[in-house]
């Protein structure tokens, strides 16, 4: 099997009136067809600007990164990005927020809207399609966001830290619904985040960044949680060990 997404040697610096902030050196991680990766490091080291580059929003410096064989570029439709903040517009319904994508790229065909019609189905929002955003709870608003994004059919998905905002209780359920959602779908993902249970819960794999410029520390492969659900992943023997090696990684560089 070929990998769907190459990085390969990427750097990028950004240039500011202060002076130059290196953010990546040298940066290559594959992804694998319906792979489930996380991107872990200390704040500030970079992540946000890998996944910038990855959807194709900046340009990098050196090296390259492709998706399915072609370069990344602005405007594609082969990607999708899921921010901390869900963006659902509060004067539009939750059936025409999942609209909205399609309605932008004039694809409001009658395939795509009864795809659409099946999303809310499948992911039980069905019942909230003529509800504004604001009577929807945190993970309700998280999942309308995906659907948003799936709709769009992405072949690819970006994370930017999408549960931050919620708080712990919700957090945990709704990642593990995401996650599931995510796996059905069988979209290839790359989650940011700097909650490393949270990377193992749902990954396959976990790379590691360092400060700033990032460069790859690590990649951790969770073959002993292959196949467990999120939440069970919590409460797996393997769970802690993993949860180990990656914390002194981090550890390792805040010093
Ligand atoms: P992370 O997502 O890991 O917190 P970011 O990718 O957001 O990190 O940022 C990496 C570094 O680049 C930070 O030091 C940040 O201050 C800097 N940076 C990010 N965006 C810009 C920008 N547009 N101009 C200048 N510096 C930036």
């Amino acid at each position: 099997m070929n990998p769907i997404l190459k990085v390969r040697d990427v750097c990028l610096s950004y240039h500011t009136l202060s002076g130059e902030t290196p953010a990546l050196s040298h940066i290559s991680f594959d992804l694998m067809p319906g792979e489930f990766l996380s991107i872990v490091g200390p704040s500030g080291c970079g992540k946000s600007t890998l996944l910038n580059l990855i959807a194709g929003l900046l340009a990098p410096e050196c090296g390259s990164i492709t998706l399915d064989e072609k370069p990344v570029s602005a405007g594609s439709t082969a990607v999708g990005y899921m921010l901390q903040k869900d963006h659902l517009l509060e004067w539009r319904s939750i059936y025409k927020n999942i609209l909205l994508g399609l309605e932008i790229r004039k694809e409001l065909t009658p395939e795509k809207l009864s795809h659409a019609e099946e999303l809310l189905r499948i992911y039980g929002l069905d019942r909230f399609r003529d509800a504004r955003p604001s009577q929807l709870s945190g993970g309700m608003r998280q999942r309308a966001a995906l659907i948003r994004t799936l709709v769009l059919k992405p072949e690819l998905l970006l994370l930017d830290e999408p549960f931050s905002a919620l708080d712990y209780q919700t957090r945990l359920n709704v990642s593990d619904d995401i996650g599931k959602i995510l796996r059905n779908s069988g979209k290839p993902a790359i989650l940011v985040t700097h909650d490393i249970s949270e990377a193992i819960s749902l990954s396959d794999r976990v790379v590691v960044l360092s400060h700033r410029p990032a460069v790859v520390k690590s990649i951790h492969r969770l073959t002993q949680l292959q196949g467990v659900p999120p939440l069970q992943r919590r409460d797996h023997p393997a769970f802690a060990g993993y949860f180990k090696s990656i914390w002194k990684e981090l550890e390792v560089h805040e010093g």
